[in-house]
């Protein structure tokens, strides 16, 4: 039976992306194939701009878990007889660990499934949201899903790449730096000249919520 490394599980309101302003679980796990998640091996990490504490179980609920606690912990989190219930996996790389007997048990819980990822590792079935997110100087595998939420900009990861996979919905989301003012600037002007691509914030952040 697997055991996940969770790094924290915590309600609240989706921030970004399509589902914007949505409540729900997030799952984060630890790690990811792009970064140790230590500061001091930044410089060679392949994902390079990471704003995420993926590294440890040491969070909010964090642990580690079979896939039947796993479950229970995001449905006792989840307003007690509320329905709507949806659950974000995330991380780090959720799909380092997501698999068929945690999605199973979730499922069976009554949630929505959604996961974040970077588009490098092949997709369970029965994941109700896809949304991948491609970092530069990767190779993507997941070609097709709900939403490509892509942030920008990035070198050798322009939007163009990208415009013509089989996705529902193209986000464009400036990337937080020093240069957040000029980034957002930036994504504006696309989205306004590329009607394809949607303008995403990271809303959490402007609200200051978890
Ligand atoms: S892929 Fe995501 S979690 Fe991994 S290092 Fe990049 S931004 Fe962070």
């Amino acid at each position: 039976m697997s055991t996940y490394a969770v790094k924290e599980i915590y309600h609240t309101i989706q921030g970004e992306g399509h589902h914007t302003g949505k409540a729900a679980v997030f799952c984060r796990f630890s790690g990811c194939n792009l970064w140790s998640g230590r500061e001091e091996d930044r410089y060679k990490a392949i994902c390079q701009f990471c704003d995420t504490d993926f590294w440890g179980i040491d969070g909010l609920h964090g642990g580690k878990y079979k896939s039947s606690e796993l479950a229970q912990t995001i449905n006792e989190l989840w307003p007690a007889g509320k329905a709507n219930k949806f659950v974000v996996f995330t991380g780090g790389e959720p799909l380092l660990q997501l698999d068929k007997p945690l999605i199973d048990a979730v499922h069976e819980l009554g949630f929505a499934i959604a996961i974040e990822t970077n588009g490098t590792i092949e997709v369970p079935e029965d994941i109700d949201w896809v949304c991948v997110s491609p970092k530069a100087n990767t190779e993507l595998i997941v070609n097709a899903g709900d939403e490509l939420k892509l942030v920008y900009p990035q070198k050798e990861a322009e939007p163009e790449r990208f415009e013509h996979l089989d996705f529902d919905h193209f986000y464009l989301q400036p990337m937080d730096s020093p240069d957040i003012e000029s980034n957002t600037t930036a994504v504006i002007n696309y989205c306004k000249t590329h009607p394809k691509w949607k303008v995403s914030l990271q809303t959490h952040k402007i609200m200051g919520i978890l």
